[in-house]
């Protein structure tokens, strides 16, 4: 029988276990943290239950929504859905996020006018030069360019400009504009529209994958009731149903190609051969660790594919619906992101406590990533207190929680030093370099799946 090596346990190497096990394959999962799931799991601490920052599940491909659902066939309960409340602290006021014609209405008197002026200004001078310029498709622009072309410069520079700096901690003008979550377009004309036809939007006739950021942030989407690490878990027990091993707490350290294009994969004392290999470690890592090792010029290239890391901290209240949404965007504060968990659900803390999340994204060895658990508490106490709606006096505990390799970076050259590593890869038989990390993919759980099932399937095939 063939056997397959999965080198982490993160949702992506789940789905392709998970359908390989299926199908009376050998599936090995090597994970090195202490549970599965990856960054969609959920921690348990004493009696609290912690998501990496706030997840929920929607998808527009329908195997891949069945797969998910049938997970919880037996208990649908455990699985409700709810309309997503998304807001962003803009110069004072809360407005709805992502950016649409409402949110630019709610900012208040003199916003809209110098919105709609500033866009008009470059909805024009597009065109004009469309007229001219024949524009090529998917065409690299830098966040810079993107978002002056689709908003407007009085959007770009006091919405776009500070936010995507303070999360990155790049230049806008050195970042592609790849790095604005999901590649389908949200520009200001179909937001416009969105909103005065959102009551007739029938999502069953669109179709699948077209949807606008602003429209698939509009529909009901799904969360666990106890923590969206349930989605991992049930998968990976479904894997070990099948007959499919899962090992945790083990780093894997050497891959070996043996002449033969079978693998071995060593993780501390334990060697585990297989027919194929595949990878959902970060490209910067994983290059170092094949042996043997050629080319120079990809090593140097896959280094320069980097990733963001993610500090979280974790604050225990007594207070409920402190933010009036799920989750809350901040500009000019040290955290990017705050999370009421118990708008999630309410079973993720004891029923008189509640939850949030605070989100600071960092490059690795930065400052904050350096910080002690105190000081990270201390930093953004002052950011919380000023925004008024928590004292220090509410906070009962608190935790921290650091994820390094969470955010691949896109900068502007990346595509270069990706397709080099892509085409290393390409060359090593049954290996494959897959999912957030091992794909330099900055998407979703429901695209992670189907990256799993496709892979999967390829090795069917074969
Ligand atoms: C804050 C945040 C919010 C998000 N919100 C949503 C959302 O609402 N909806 C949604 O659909 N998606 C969301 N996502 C995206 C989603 O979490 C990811 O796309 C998905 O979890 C990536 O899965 P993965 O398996 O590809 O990568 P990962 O989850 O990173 O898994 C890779 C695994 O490999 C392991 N590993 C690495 N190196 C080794 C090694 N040498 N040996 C063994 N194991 C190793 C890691 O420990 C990890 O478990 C969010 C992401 C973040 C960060």
């Amino acid at each position: 029988m063939k056997k397959i090596v999965i080198i982490g346990g993160g949702i992506t190497g789940l789905s392709v276990a998970w359908k390989l096990s299926e199908n009376g394959y050998d599936v090995t999962v090597i994970e090195s943290d202490k549970s599965i799931g990856g960054l969609a799991k959920t921690i348990e601490i004493e009696k609290y239950f912690f998501d990496i920052g706030p997840h929920s599940f929607f998808s527009e491909d329908e195997e891949v929504f069945k797969r998910v659902m049938n997970l919880f066939e037996s208990e649908p309960n455990e699985i409700p859905y709810a309309k997503r409340r998304v807001k962003m602290l803009f110069k004072g006021k809360y407005v709805d996020y992502p950016l649409s014609a409402k949110s630019i209405l709610q900012m208040g008197f003199l916003s809209p006018i110098l919105c709609s002026l500033s866009f008009a200004k470059s909805y024009i001078g597009t065109y004009a030069s469309s007229l001219f310029i024949k524009k090529k498709e998917n065409q690299n622009l830098t966040v810079k360019q993107w978002a002056i072309e689709n908003f407007g410069k009085y959007l770009y520079l006091n919405f776009f400009k500070p936010y995507t700096e303070q999360f990155w901690k790049i230049k806008t003008s050195e970042l592609s504009h790849r790095v604005i979550p999901s590649n389908k377009k949200m520009d200001f004309a179909r937001t416009l529209k969105h909103l005065l036809i959102k009551k007739y939007l029938m999502i069953s006739k669109r179709e699948p994958g077209k949807l606008s950021l602003v429209e698939r942030e509009s529909l009901p989407s799904y969360y666990p009731k106890k923590g969206f690490g349930e989605i991992a878990n049930r998968i990976s027990r479904q894997i070990e149903n099948n007959g499919g091993k899962i090992y945790t707490s083990l780093e894997v350290d050497e891959i070996t190609l043996n002449s033969n294009n079978t693998f071995v994969i060593k993780a501390k004392d334990k060697n585990f051969l297989g027919n194929f290999a595949i990878s959902t470690v970060p490209l910067n890592k994983v290059i170092t660790i094949i042996k043997p090792l050629h080319e120079q010029e990809i090593i140097k290239s896959a280094k320069k594919l980097e990733y963001l890391s993610l500090v979280l901290l974790y604050l225990i209240i007594k207070k409920k619906n402190v933010l009036g949404c799920q989750y809350c965007y901040f500009l000019d504060r040290p955290y990017n992101r705050i999370s009421e968990m118990n708008n999630f659900s309410n079973y993720l803390s004891p029923q008189d406590e509640n939850i949030l999340a605070v989100e600071i994204s960092c490059h690795n060895e930065s400052e904050i990533w350096k910080s002690s658990d105190k000081d990270i508490f201390s930093l953004c106490m002052q950011g919380i207190e000023k925004d008024n709606f928590l004292k220090k006096e509410d906070i009962t505990n608190y935790k921290v929680i650091k994820i390094p390799n969470v955010y691949p970076i896109y900068k502007k050259d990346y595509e270069i030093h990706l397709k080099k590593t892509e085409e290393y890869f390409a060359k090593i038989k049954n290996f494959f370099s897959i999912g957030r990390q091992g794909q330099f993919h900055y998407g979703d759980i429901d695209q992670m799946i189907r990256i799993g099932f496709d892979t999967a399937d390829k090795i069917i095939k074969q």
